[in-house]
């Protein structure tokens, strides 16, 4: 442990430095010493904030890129990473200042580490410094050198490494011929010297876990370690656990933002010092620095919890793939439903495909059964009140049956609360928010008013606010009218629901689950928390209640969530075989004839992506264009708009030499949130090289546009740039 303490002494003209340990010398000439002793170091800064990322520092040794170091900026002392790029513009001798620490306990992050860091700061148009120091753990940038050094002696005290020669891992299932061919293709994928990408195509229960398992132990084998990305933790306890189980003679750290501070940094650090085998994490994790990386699995490889929505928008799946490709490791990518992008690169034999098209132990797919919502006689509606039909008899009579033979369903609707907006019948008041373009949503249980977008609570009001009249009613239905409804239509029924608001209280998702493994459950009224990866093994019946609302989206991806979306919730249905029960999926559309429902029909998740994909090849949409947006926040339309307008003209030049298009711009969705306006606009180019070499130039010109726009009512409050957006 080495501690530099070059403390300026620029008053007496001279420098002191100090080595703990080592003597204390007085060296004459600074300049020089300087000169000799500059090392480019990397800080947390926005490539916005008007400060360059890379900074000059002095060292009195040289140190290797990679090395984390504390450094004096502004007036705190801050964490820092050495880089091997030269900072724009360096300083007079006389104002550089030095290291103030060196952490050399923790080893340098690897070069490839960097690489990666650097690619995904150009590719996202951030800067390196925010990128590499936000994808560290709180705690190491917080710590000191001497505290970090404690840490890793503790870690590498309590993990010696080279002991466990022999895990005791737990013994393994015989593998289904679909299992054994895909394990096989991955093992030969692993063992070549540029392993590439895999896409592993397995419906919903196909046993994809296993394939994963299996291509981790090979890699373990070979004294490497596997990362496994996921897409959020809490949803998928059960791959955790298996993981855990099978290798539990293993160093498996997670690495994921609900650990502790100090978890994280000790998982962090297990994998940085290749004390670890696993690590399994969330997409943060796919920055782990792995020095003795042989594989990485990104499961769900679809889910768009991978795609950073704020700060650097960087896609961990995309990253993932970047990754194995520079340090020649597999990249094992899983799902039922693929991404478009991911779909194509397969088709197109970019990636290798291998599939799983049973599912394990025989169960049956269930048969869909779409319910046309159009040919039901309004007066059988199962329920009467609101615009909104209710359950169509038929799934009522279901969901009825199933109950009495003592089996369990899952009734699935996206959207929480009591009815999404009240209404008075007499002036035709709605509850609308107001500091959002949106309803307030009625809250039973707790009787309120809540905005699902600025979280502005209020006790809902006795009458109307506008005419006073105190007959105001709910319009349409959320989950917990659903469960109501379901209660009084089915009184002999158990029914429990789980959604954002019955969770919220810390083990409650986990208690509510159980009660549902446990069978105390009949109903199980859900939000799409539990229509994804939850292993239900009793569930015979799957009813999904209004899906129709994601059909007619402007967003061009809405028809592939809610495909992907579908069939999660249909995979949780009849997962065991040996229960022998036949299981099915209840869908009530208007649509019954929408291409996406016919597809969802037959299962056939590869006619839906050839049609979408036919789709969006005719609509130059991606994967055949390249996407980016800038957005855009303002007190004002006028200012947001101002805003993009004047980006729009500084872009015209580069866009018309470099083939890209600049759309106009348009309000978001909900385009004002706690009273600040969002407008965005997209930027599109056939050429992914183009679309970037393009935003590179545009970027400054915007930051000078942030810049120069005068008084407050005038400038937009944030601005970003989203490349590869995932919602448009
Ligand atoms: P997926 O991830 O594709 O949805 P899972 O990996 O969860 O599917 O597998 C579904 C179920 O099948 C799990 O309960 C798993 O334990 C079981 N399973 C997987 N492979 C085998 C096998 N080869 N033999 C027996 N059971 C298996
Ligand atoms: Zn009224
Ligand atoms: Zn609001």
């Amino acid at each position: 442990m080495e501690k530099v303490n070059l403390a300026a002494k620029s008053s007496t003209y001279g420098l002191k430095l100090k080595v703990s340990g080592g003597e204390n010398r007085t060296v004459a000439d600074p300049v020089e010493t300087i000169e000799r002793g500059v090392v480019a170091v990397l800080v947390d800064a926005p490539r916005h904030a008007g400060l360059s990322p890379v900074l000059s520092y002095a060292s009195e040794h040289p140190l290797a890129p990679g090395s984390l170091v504390r450094v004096p900026f502004g007036r705190r002392e801050v964490a820092g990473l050495v880089w091997s790029t030269a900072p724009a513009e360096a300083p007079r001798a006389a104002d550089l200042k030095s290291i103030a620490q060196v952490c050399s306990d923790v080893p340098p992050l690897a070069t490839d580490w960097c690489a990666l860091i650097e690619f995904a700061a150009g590719y996202y148009q951030r800067s390196a410094g925010e990128i590499a120091l936000s994808v560290l753990p709180p705690e190491l940038r917080r710590l000191g050198s001497d505290a970090l050094a404690d840490r890793v002696r503790r870690l590498r005290k309590a993990w010696p490494r080279g002991v466990d020669a022999a895990p005791a891992d737990e013994p393994r299932p015989a593998l289904t011929d679909a299992q054994a061919a895909a394990t096989e293709a991955m093992g030969g994928a692993i063992a070549r010297p540029d392993p590439g990408t895999t896409l592993l195509h397995g419906v919903t229960g196909s046993g994809k876990t296993e394939v994963y398992l299996r291509a981790a132990e090979q890699v373990l084998g070979d004294g490497r370690q596997a990362l496994v990305l996921v897409p959020e933790i809490n949803l998928t306890p059960q791959l955790i656990e298996r993981f855990t189980r099978r290798f539990a003679g293993r160093r498996i750290v997670a690495l994921h933002s609900g650990l502790t501070p100090a978890q994280r940094l000790r998982s962090w650090l297990a994998a940085q010092l290749g004390l670890a085998d696993l690590v399994l994490g969330t997409r943060l994790a796919v920055f782990a620095a792995l020095p003795r990386l042989g594989l990485i699995v990104v499961d769900e490889e679809h889910d768009a919890s991978y795609k950073q929505q704020e700060g650097a928008r960087y896609s961990a799946r995309d990253l993932a793939v970047w990754r194995g490709r520079r340090e020649r490791v597999a990249v094992l990518l899983g799902s039922a439903t693929p991404s478009l992008e991911t779909w194509q690169r397969a088709e197109a034999g970019r990636y290798r495909r291998v599939a799983l098209p049973e599912r394990v132990g025989g169960a049956a797919w269930p048969a869909i059964r779409l319910v046309d919502m159009g040919r039901l006689p309004r007066a059988t509606e199962g329920l009467g009140a609101g615009a909104v039909p209710g359950l169509a008899p038929p799934v009522l009579a279901a969901l009825r049956d199933r109950v009495a033979r003592g089996e369990q369903s899952l009734v699935f609707l996206n959207r929480r609360g009591y009815a999404p907006v009240l209404q008075c019948g007499e002036c035709g008041w709605l509850s609308g928010c107001p500091h959002c373009s949106a309803w307030r949503v009625f809250h039973k249980q707790d009787r309120t008013l809540r905005c699902h977008h600025c979280g502005l609570a209020e006790p809902v009001p006795r009458a109307c606010p506008e005419c006073g009249n105190p007959d105001i009613a709910p319009v349409g239905r959320g989950t917990e009218r659903l469960e109501e409804q379901l209660a009084a239509l089915l009184p002999e029924a158990r029914i429990a629901r789980i959604d954002a608001d019955s969770t919220r209280k810390k083990g409650a998702l986990e208690a509510q689950l159980g009660a549902v493994h446990a069978g105390e459950v009949d109903i199980l009224v859900g939000t799409q928390m539990v229509a994804k990866g939850h292993d239900f093994r009793r569930i015979g019946l799957v009813a999904a209640i209004n899906p129709d609302t994601s059909l007619f989206s402007s967003d061009f991806r809405a028809p592939e969530r809610l495909f992907a979306l579908l069939m999660q919730a249909a995979g949780r249905a009849g997962r065991d075989a040996a229960r022998g029960t036949t299981s099915e999926m209840w869908v009530q559309t208007w649509h019954p004839k929408h291409p996406l429902y016919q597809a969802l029909g037959r299962h056939d998740y590869a006619a839906f992506a050839a049609s979408q994909l036919q789709e969006r090849a005719s609509a130059g949409l991606p994967p055949f264009s390249h996407l980016a947006v800038l957005r855009a926040e303002a007190r004002s339309v006028v200012a947001a708009r101002g805003f993009l307008v004047a980006a729009a003209e500084a872009a015209a030049p580069l866009a018309a030499a470099a083939g890209v298009m600049v759309y106009a711009p348009v309000p978001l969705d909900v385009a004002r949130v706690a009273d600040i306006e969002r407008m965005q606009m997209l930027v599109e180019s056939t050429s992914r090289q183009s679309l970037q070499a393009f935003l590179r130039a545009w970027l400054p010109l915007l930051d000078a546009l942030h810049g120069a726009r005068g008084d407050d009512a005038h400038r937009v409050r944030r601005w970003a740039i989203d490349v590869d957006p995932l919602t448009i």
